[in-house]
């Protein structure tokens, strides 16, 4: 006889995991399927394991500057690559044991396997060793995503890498192209310059990170010279040869540019097996299953959350998906909020940090603002730590003085994602709370009262 569930998740990731445990939280007799590791695209070759290298390549840069900060530290400062591997993959080993270990102290049901929805209440999980089949109440599919490939020139996984190589190369290569100016071509970017790579980014788009208000990408370019990458923004790849080891990567301007590895984050899209969509009759998108604000797909008891939506391609854009899904699978009641507030972080040096609507947006929808302003290079705390590069921007509706966006870079902004995420749709007055003195937080208070313009240390405007 077949074993019973309240709820079968498909998929381990972010998504899948803590929709999982959150169905068990609430008396649901759950099941999660994963083909693969457990803890999905972030635990194992995405957010994690990339800001493991990140880390490593950022006590680096920070060693680098240890005459000036007057530390003596003899002899040479370099980068140990097989260490930093070896340390990132023991950083992903340790959270993938926690992931799996918190699951089953839920006592959710791991079943190792592919999962295959037959219908809305039948999922077989397909192993190497044998073919079961389950029956559920409710289904969460949360299969994540794949990186783009582009079709004129596949990933070879040797020359032509997606970010997945890109985090376990066994050496540093001399040279990188990475196509994509995007998060991961830019998180890469400071990790491989910073090892000692030569990085060339190539963006079609005006400026690398185009999804943000152009002073960012201006900014980022301007930090990025001087780690030694180059940006090529608003070039277009037409070709890329591979010969002896070599990708030879041709721009439609007529350069050509040799590298190493070559390095395609173009971004990523939704992965669901065919077989779950036909048998299910899912309504999709292109590759994305189609749902509506309470996660629930075209199919009655199915609900689809995190990449395979393709609504934010965020991990903690699936934790908040899985958060309404789990609810409304266990009979609950809840709808996905504004996505504008789910916050959005970048890991370069030095970080890129923004939520609520940037200027770009409020421009797009004719919502007339008003712009505050404050520089890192200004603040105490970030000036005695060497780390002062970048600006924070608070954007005020001038119609109602409600605080649409915060859009900040520097070294730890997305540490203060959580502070602006406070402000969006408020009046409320910055001025009445404290911020502790000095601190690099106090940037953010600073382009608060200047959106006001009353900042005590930003210079009245002319
Ligand atoms: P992305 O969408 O962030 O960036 C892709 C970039 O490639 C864009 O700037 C686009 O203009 C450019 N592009 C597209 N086709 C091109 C071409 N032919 N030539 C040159 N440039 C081209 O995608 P990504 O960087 O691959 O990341 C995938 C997803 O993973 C994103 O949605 C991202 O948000 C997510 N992610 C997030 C984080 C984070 O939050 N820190 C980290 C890594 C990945």
């Amino acid at each position: 006889m077949a074993e019973k569930f309240d709820v079968v998740v498909i998929g381990s990731g972010p998504g899948g995991y803590s929709a999982a445990i959150r169905c068990a939280q609430k008396g649901a007799a759950t099941a999660i399927i994963e083909k693969s590791d457990m803890g999905g695209t972030c635990l194992n070759c995405g957010c994690i394991p990339s800001k493991a290298l990140l880390g490593s390549a950022h006590f680096l840069t920070l060693a680098k500057y240890s005459n000036l900060m007057g530390v003596v530290i003899d002899g040479n400062i370099s980068p140990n690559w097989s260490k930093m591997q070896a340390r990132k993959e023991a950083i992903v080993a340790g959270f993938r044991k926690g992931v799996t270990s918190l699951v089953q102290a839920n006592k959710i049901k791991i079943f190792q396997g592919t999962g295959i929805a037959k219908s809305a209440n039948k999922v077989e999980i397909i192993s190497d060793s044998a073919a079961v089949e389950i029956e559920t109440k409710s289904i969460i599919l949360a299969t994540g995503s794949q990186p783009m490939e582009i079709p004129a020139f596949p990933f070879d996984g040797e020359t032509i890498i997606s970010s997945k190589e890109t985090l376990a190369l066994e050496e540093v290569p001399k040279s990188m192209v990475i196509i994509g100016g995007g998060v991961i071509g830019c998180e890469m970017a400071c990790v491989y310059a910073t090892v000692g790579a030569k990085v060339t980014i190539v963006e079609a788009l005006e400026s690398i990170l185009p999804n943000e208000d152009p002073w960012v990408g201006k900014m980022i370019t301007r930090e990025f010279k001087k780690l030694g990458i180059e940006t090529l923004a608003g070039q277009k790849v037409t070709g890329v040869e591979v010969a002896g080891g070599i990708g030879k990567v041709s721009l439609d301007n007529g350069q050509t540019i040799d590298a190493e590895k070559v390095l395609v984050a173009v971004g990523r899209k939704a992965a669901c097996d065919k077989e779950t969509v036909d048998s299910l009759g899912l309504k999709t998108k292109g590759s994305v299953i189609e749902v509506n604000e309470k996660m629930e797909t075209n199919v009655r008891n199915v609900y689809a959350i995190g990449d395979v939506v393709g609504t934010t391609y965020l991990a903690h854009g699936a934790f908040s998906e899985a958060e309404v899904a789990a609810v409304n699978a266990t009979g609950g009641d809840e709808a996905m909020g504004d996505y504008s507030l789910i916050p959005r972080a970048v890991y370069t040096f030095p970080e890129v940090a923004s939520i609520g609507k940037n200027e770009t947006r409020c421009a797009k929808e004719g919502i007339e603002t008003v712009v505050g302003k404050a520089m890192f290079k200004s603040n105490g705390r970030s000036v005695a730590h060497n780390e002062s590069a970048g600006e924070v921007r608070v954007i005020r509706n001038k119609a109602d003085d409600k605080i649409m966006g915060v859009t900040m870079v520097g070294a730890t902004v997305t540490e203060m994602l959580a502070a602006a995420r406070a402000l969006i749709g408020t009046t409320e007055k910055i001025t009445d709370i404290c911020f502790a003195h000095p601190t690099v937080s106090e940037v953010l208070k600073e382009a608060w009262e200047d959106a006001f313009g009353i900042s005590i240390h930003v210079p009245p405007r002319p």
